[in-house]
């Protein structure tokens, strides 16, 4: 039985940490291919492109491992509400069911609760993995709660990694307790290293007892994220930096953000759209500033690629999210239904599971090489294309047109298909009907994209999508995503060396704003 401390232990303490620093420095070039097809580790790595070490911490993280993304899920427990820093995108007092975005919580919940809870979900849920505390405050303003939390599942589901989410004021303070209790994954919002842009982002912090406001606010907050990561990575803990993009005050910034993050030991960057709606009551929400599109996103993304690894499956996920990436299941868990459950945490059934999804994940990745290898030798090395795929998870085409709250997106070119994101939209099909405003909704989410590929779909919003050039593809009905998307883009270049189709760019898409319109 594989026990939570015995593997903390070996990472933190007796093993060497050099050693493990050393093999995450020498990974860090890992990606830096130009923008190539190479897989981007964190997102896109197998268990051939990382370091052992780093992959046992990473291949069942549905966060640090895009592939995993598909096969396990996640969970937060809401039992950090009080924050020490105001952002002007954040507003903890909105709650919405529909709504799915950082610091939203339905309820919040004492450490015993939070612990019940861990329990009732791994056992009904078994690819749960992870366990999470990300608010809706910040976590190391409420460090007895936090670490309570953690204490209480270490003990009783010892098989659960554990991860905190903080926005770096306290951290250097709690690093050698973030280590004590077992946490190997620490994720640090970052959205700036210069305080003038700071002082645009955060009006201020709470800091030794009193409120400290502007420049000098954001001055105190990067020193301490920028501590405070570099005191994470050298006790080998893997550090995750999310940037929210807030066109025009750190959308060119952000370059030089992935720079020192990444020159501080950093894993992974995860740059956000900020999501911003005046309906949020957000400063931001209510002064209209803008998010970014998706190919504004996209660029951004892609610049820093060059320079580490990117994240681009999150989802900017509620405080209280339960399940795979993308789902969202906290409805099945509220603490009336937990409290009156029966749980038994059976560690070897949830093995088991787990071990089955291991076999499905091989046979996704098999395919994919497969495929890839029918590419080799083509030329037009130039012609990239997206495509939005329907999914429920497991790596296949499994989920109807009308059904889907989100479609993810790969890119296709003759390096294969890689995923680049996810555009959130609002359900077509309600109740029965096909509903006409979700349906502009969704074309303009997925405007940029060449294919749809759905399990399946009804003629009405196939023939809107062919009008707005969107071709919808039902022929890949639960088959494996990346497999499916290489044959349709050989077909597609196929038909551009044939003359029989011009490529040109598509354009750009929106991303989802506001709380969610569902049946
Ligand atoms: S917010 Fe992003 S990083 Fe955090 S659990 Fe959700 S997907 Fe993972």
């Amino acid at each position: 039985m594989e026990s939570l401390v015995t593997e903390t232990v070996d990472v933190g303490g007796a093993q060497n940490i050099d050693e493990v620093m050393q093999k995450v420095a020498e990974h860090k070039g890992c990606g830096t291919s130009g923008g190539s097809g190479k897989a981007s580790c964190g997102t896109a790595a197998g268990e051939n492109d990382l370091p052992q070490e780093i992959w046992d911490k990473v291949k069942n993280h549905p966060c640090y491992s895009e592939e995993a993304h598909h096969h396990y899920a996640r969970m937060h427990v809401a039992v950090a509400p009080a924050c020490n820093i105001q952002c002007n995108y954040c507003n903890r007092k909105y709650d919405c069911a529909n709504e799915s975005r950082p610091g939203v919580v339905s309820e919040k919940l004492t450490p015993e609760q939070a612990s019940k809870k861990v329990l009732a979900v791994a056992s009904t849920i078994p690819q749960m993995t992870v366990l999470g505390i990300a608010g809706p405050g910040d976590p190391l303003a409420n460090p007895e709660k936090t670490f309570k939390t953690f204490e209480l599942i270490a003990k009783t589901a010892p098989d659960i990694k554990l991860c905190l989410s903080t926005n770096g004021l306290a951290l250097p303070e709690h690093v050698d307790t973030i280590a004590k209790f077992n946490v190997d994954h620490v994720t640090i919002t970052i959205n700036m290293v210069d305080p003038d842009i700071g002082a645009q982002i955060y009006p201020w912090i709470f800091w030794n007892r009193k409120r400290i406001f502007g420049r000098e606010a954001a001055e105190i907050l990067t020193q301490h994220q920028m501590r405070g990561l570099e005191m994470l990575t050298e006790r080998g803990i893997l550090c995750k930096v999310n940037s929210v993009m807030i066109p025009g005050i750190n959308d060119k910034h952000l370059v030089e953000v992935n720079k020192a993050v990444k020159s501080r030991g950093a894993f992974l960057h995860n740059i956000m759209p900020l999501i911003s709606s005046p309906e949020h009551g957000t400063v931001f929400g209510l002064n209209g500033q803008r998010g970014p599109t998706a190919q504004e996103l996209k660029h951004l993304q892609d610049s820093c690629e060059g320079e580490m690894n990117m994240m681009r499956h999150c989802r900017q996920c509620r405080a209280d999210a339960v399940g795979l990436l993308g789902e969202d299941r906290s409805a099945e868990f509220t603490t009336d239904k937990i409290m009156a459950m029966e749980v038994t945490y059976d560690l070897e059934s949830r093995q088991a599971y787990q071990a089955q999804v291991e076999i499905e994940r091989q046979k996704v990745a098999a395919a994919k090489n497969a495929e890839l290898n029918t590419l080799a030798g083509e030329g037009n090395e130039d012609v990239k294309i997206l495509i939005a795929v329907a999914t429920k998870g497991s790596g296949r085409v499994n989920e109807h047109f009308g059904h889907a709250k989100e479609f993810q997106i790969y890119e296709c070119s003759t390096k294969g298909a890689k995923f680049i994101g996810h555009r959130r939209v609002d359900l077509y099909c309600q109740g029965g009907y096909g509903e006409e405003d979700s349906l502009e909704t969704i074309i303009r989410a997925i405007n940029d994209c060449t294919a749809v590929f759905v399990a399946k779909i009804g003629g009405c919003p196939k023939n809107d999508l062919l009008k707005a050039g969107i071709d919808p593809v039902d022929e890949f009905a639960f088959e494996f995503i990346e497999q499916s998307a290489i044959t349709y883009f050989k077909r597609y270049l196929d038909k551009v060396n044939s003359g029989e189709i011009v490529h040109e760019e598509r354009g750009d898409a929106t991303l989802r704003q506001g709380a969610f319109i569902t049946a």
